[in-house]
């Protein structure tokens, strides 16, 4: 017989359902110490979740930072204790294939750690990719590019190792644009250190810079007229304030993009209302996850901003939901600087990232296309306490 409102529930299948959430931290080593203005970093920690879920599907995501607690609230430690006790208990049970609306769930019952969400929608969005067998970037709208650009950060804080260092990322054709981190060291100094690598490699390469707000709005007037004269194309977040980034936009030769100051989508239509940036470093963990950081491209879009990938200096998981974010904005003015990965000297991967021709290939399989070699997860989990961090010289 004819049924035409027969309850939709007497035929359908029961959608698979979260039945466990796993954390477990990370010590993973580093090619060399990484010096930032806010800290040494000797070594990166990653916080990796895994989402269990009733048809046997596990979704794998990451959540890491910069220097532990130096660059904001959050830290892979903190990330883990928040998602066992806070996370978990909203998500067993729920809908595993509705992940905005899983999102939305956990966003009512937990404010703000934005890292933490970033990593639990990274596990469900690979979850559900393997589940229909379509790769994570087909889930964010499809993919618009294989291929992404990846530039290098110099960052060891010395000149003659950086340009050494830039050298040989030329000659392997790994890297062709190269970010220096400075704003430790007296103004003039950092200027010195940015002439003289830019003098070394000539047009073969580009340079820009990332000063992690130490700069004053005074510093910053007198070092991007210098930077400019240096050759430098960018300079990344050189004052803390937006109201300051807005005063200081357009007055150089010199592109000037947010970072530290972008944090979703609210503040990217902030910055963008008073024009406070030329271009905005978008990263999935500061703006809450890919859905968001797709928003602030959005609105970038709009704004007549231009778009840079940037990151949380990840391994493989959290390197990859990003190039999969990234490879479906419209534009992609500025590239990405998606070398976390390359950072580390451990692999935690059963097949290695294609890094070649100075761009990274965004893995085509479903999910986020990975699969974690086990043993080496295990090898680097944390048992007892290590020290990966360490404050910049002089500082205390
Ligand atoms: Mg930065």
């Amino acid at each position: 017989m004819n049924q035409p409102f027969a309850p939709l529930a007497s035929t359908a299948t029961a959608a698979p359902v979260v039945t466990r959430v796993e954390t477990v931290i990370l010590d993973l080593p580093t090619i060399r110490p990484h010096k930032l203005s806010v800290a040494t970093m000797n070594g990166q920690v990653l916080m990796l979740v895994r989402v269990h879920c009733s048809d046997g599907i596990v979704g794998v995501g990451e959540g890491t930072t910069i220097g532990g607690l130096a660059y904001g609230g959050e830290s892979p430690e903190s990330m883990k204790t928040n998602i066992d006790t806070w996370f978990a208990p909203v998500m067993i049970g729920q809908d595993a294939t509705r992940v905005q609306s899983l999102m939305a769930r956990i966003g009512r019952m937990v404010r703000e750690n934005r890292f933490a969400k970033s990593a639990v929608e990274t596990a469900l969005l690979d979850a559900h990719g393997r589940r229909i067998g379509l790769p994570v970037s087909e889930l964010l709208g499809g993919r618009r590019r294989d291929r992404l650009p990846v530039a290098w950060t110099l960052a060891s804080g010395d000149t003659a190792r950086d340009i050494a260092e830039a050298e040989r990322m030329l000659d392997l054709r790994r890297h062709r644009v190269f970010k220096l981190k400075i704003g430790a060291r007296p103004l003039r100094e950092d200027i010195a250190h940015v002439a003289a690598i830019g003098q070394a490699l000539g047009d073969r390469a580009s340079l820009r810079v990332d000063v992690n707000m130490a700069w004053s709005e005074g510093d910053a007037a007198f070092g991007m007229a210098a930077l400019a004269d240096a050759g430098c194309e960018l300079v990344e977040q050189p004052v803390a304030s937006s109201a300051a980034m807005g005063r200081l936009v357009r007055r150089f030769p010199i592109a000037l993009m947010a970072d530290e100051s972008l944090t979703g989508p609210e503040s990217a239509f902030e910055i963008a209302r008073v024009q406070g940036a030329d271009v905005f470093a978008v990263k999935l963990e500061q703006s809450g996850g890919a859905f968001n950081a797709l928003r602030v491209a959005a609105i970038a879009d709009a704004a007549g901003i231009g778009l840079y990938g940037g990151t949380m200096l990840e391994g493989a998981v959290g390197t990859v939901i990003s190039a999969h974010a990234f490879s479906t904005f419209a534009k992609l003015q500025w590239g990405t600087e998606l070398f976390g990965p390359l950072l580390l000297t451990e692999d935690i991967l059963a097949e290695r990232l294609d890094y070649s021709d100075f761009e990274l290939t965004v893995p085509g399989g479903p999910g986020l296309g990975l699969s974690l070699d086990e043993d080496r997860v295990a090898f680097f989990t944390r048992d007892g306490l290590r020290k990966t961090i360490s404050l910049p010289q002089g500082k205390v």
